[in-house]
């Protein structure tokens, strides 16, 4: 007797489960940008795993050191003592990644997932500062454990908490008010006024594009000024780069091109290049005063991660080849959503995103984005929807996709968007 998957998950799993009920199908292997479900029929990811998986599914490029290491009895697991996989990633993080942009972090490893990355982030800047509050912005997602959830936008994951978050402040994100409004005047006097009603906070908390609130993208001007705003008012600044880093918008860090220096980063989703789940917070050595141990864990930092993560630093950040073929493939995909838009001027659409971390807004139907989505897997793609409504179709191939498949992508979108329309009786 075969194991009945969906009928086993449904039985004896939380009813909490998510993904599961847009992607309804019983998943096996996958291999590159295609996952394949039991009966083998294959499916294009447009999601990528939220963009855990930048260089595909089951890289052979990663899984072979992987494999060789396993094979070879290297040890797995250590808590933070010293293993060669650790220090071998410390050195390439640091000579791939941190000495080429000048930049000038120590590297903690808080637990894996990127809400333990953002859990450290906040702890270290109200111990830097001795202050309790954290500015966050509109629409903001940074994770679902409670000091995350309290900087997090989305009312409904809020509430999940259960009890009253604090010590955090909304903020109007770029362009919150329309092109319009300059948000940073609004956040600048807030913080001038002495009768605002703000009290000084310990720092600001920031993504350049927000991947789970509706992928609004700030412009490299805004961020460049809340860096501004942060050092007038001797407030720290944390740039969460777990989804939009590891070259999702283009560059390694998506805050290069503003030229700024955020004193803490989170990285999580994509830096294990293998799925393995690995997270980082970085921090500025003036301010690692952590006494040995005041934020410990056990998974901080995974032996079988640093491997693969290593290997994916080598492989793809030692030169700005795959730097220069995400833009190229950005402004293709750009490009194709721009053509949709105006191919369906029924749906309302607008562009969202930058790099390759884009998706259109529908505004004529808050249902359409999920019924694209829904007719997108009946046709053999998973791609997802963003935004408090979920009104946002989000794209993020992995970034190793290539153009054969990046075209097919794109012309399953334009089906599905057709199809969407009629049943949901806007064509
Ligand atoms: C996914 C995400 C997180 C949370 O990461 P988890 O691994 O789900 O805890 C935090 N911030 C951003 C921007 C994210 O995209």
């Amino acid at each position: 007797m075969t194991l009945d998957v969906m009928e086993t998950i449904e039985q004896h799993e939380s009813v909490v489960r998510s993904y599961i009920r847009t992607f309804p199908k019983p998943f096996d292997k996958a291999q590159g940008v295609r996952v394949y479900d039991t009966d083998g029929y294959a499916y294009l990811d447009f999601f990528a795993g939220a963009s855990v998986l930048n260089y595909g599914h089951n890289n052979p490029e990663l899984k072979k050191p992987l494999l060789d290491y396993i094979q070879s009895d290297r040890i797995v697991h250590s808590l933070d003592m010293a293993s060669v996989a650790r220090a071998e990633f410390l050195e390439a993080f640091n000579r791939l990644i941190l000495e080429p942009r000048g930049l000038h972090y120590r590297v903690q490893f808080p637990g894996p997932t990127g809400t333990n990355a953002v859990e450290a982030a906040l702890k270290i800047v109200r111990k830097v500062t001795g202050r309790h509050k954290v500015l966050s912005f509109t629409n903001a997602f940074h994770g679902m454990t409670v000091g995350s959830l309290a900087v997090t936008g989305n009312a409904f994951k809020r509430r999940g908490a259960g009890f009253p978050l604090t010590y955090s402040e909304s903020m109007p994100y770029c362009g919150y008010f329309g092109p319009e409004v300059s948000t940073l005047e609004y956040v600048d006097k807030l913080l001038d006024d002495k009768g605002s009603g703000i009290d000084q906070p310990a720092a600001m908390i920031v993504e350049t594009v927000q991947g789970e609130g509706g992928l609004a993208a700030c412009t490299m001007d805004w961020l460049k000024g809340i860096e501004e705003i942060c050092r007038r008012h001797d407030i720290l600044l944390i740039l969460d780069d777990i989804q939009t880093g590891n070259g999702r918008t283009g560059p390694y860090f998506s805050f290069e091109e503003a030229g700024i220096s955020p004193d803490v980063v989170t990285l999580s989703k994509s830096i294990s290049g293998f799925g393995l789940p690995m997270a980082l917070t970085l921090v500025k050595p003036e301010h690692d005063i952590w006494e040995p141990g005041e934020h410990n864990g056990t998974f901080r930092g995974h032996n079988l991660a640093f491997v693969t993560a290593k290997r994916a630093l080598e492989l793809y950040w030692s030169d700005d080849a795959l730097q220069r073929e995400t833009e190229r493939k950005a402004e293709r995909i750009h490009q194709a959503l721009q053509a949709l838009i105006d191919k369906y001027p029924a749906a309302g659409g607008e562009h969202r995103g930058r790099g390759m971390m884009r998706g259109i807004r529908f505004t004529a139907d808050k249902e359409l984005a999920s019924t694209v989505s829904d007719v997108a897997f009946e046709h053999g793609m998973i791609i997802e929807t963003s935004g408090p409504d979920d009104d946002v179709l989000k794209l993020l191939p992995p970034l190793i996709i290539d153009d054969a498949d990046l075209e097919a992508g794109l012309a399953i979108i334009d089906r599905a968007l057709g199809e969407a329309l009629h049943k949901r009786g806007l064509a």
